[in-house]
């Protein structure tokens, strides 16, 4: 199920998309697709069409890009790009919590947990939540990941 990008976001996107296509060597999904970078350098690539789809690819394991209706991938990457590009009108595309839901047991619902020290520096480290991949809540149940399948 697509993301449902609203009408205020949209001009948001596409300046962000221009900007990036800027970039000297642009990345070839974003030329070749109507989408914006959410995340790329650790892990997968993550990006997000204007159509609301969200598109994954594992470049390193040799996979091609699909979409993804993964919530746990869609969340790290909206979580990511809000993040990255000071978009956090990106959060609002997040699934709201469930009525069965609680705040994540190991980011307290702040979406990021803090990790080590960003190399040469003292500035501590942040990444996105591993538990709740930063929707920043989980099932009541202890052990189920948010939507599973992380
Ligand atoms: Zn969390």
């Amino acid at each position: 199920m697509p993301v449902h990008i609203p009408d205020t976001l949209r001009p948001k996107l596409l300046a962000l998309r221009a900007k990036q296509l800027q970039q000297l060597y642009p990345d070839t999904v974003l030329v070749a697709q109507e989408v914006v970078i959410l995340t790329q350098g650790f892990g997968p690539a993550i990006y997000l069409g204007l159509d609301g789809r969200v598109l994954i690819w594992h470049y390193m394991d040799d996979e091609s890009l699909r979409v993804t209706e993964n919530i746990a991938d869609i969340a790290a990457g909206l979580v990511i790009g809000a993040k990255n590009y000071d978009l956090p009108e990106l959060h609002d595309l997040l699934p709201p919590r469930p009525a069965g839901g609680v705040a994540c047991r190991a980011c307290g619902g702040r979406r990021w947990v803090q990790f080590g020290r960003r190399v040469g520096s003292d500035e501590p480290s942040w990444l996105v939540c591993w538990e709740c991949r930063g929707l920043g809540w989980q099932d009541a149940e202890p052990g189920a990941a948010a939507g599973g399948g992380a």
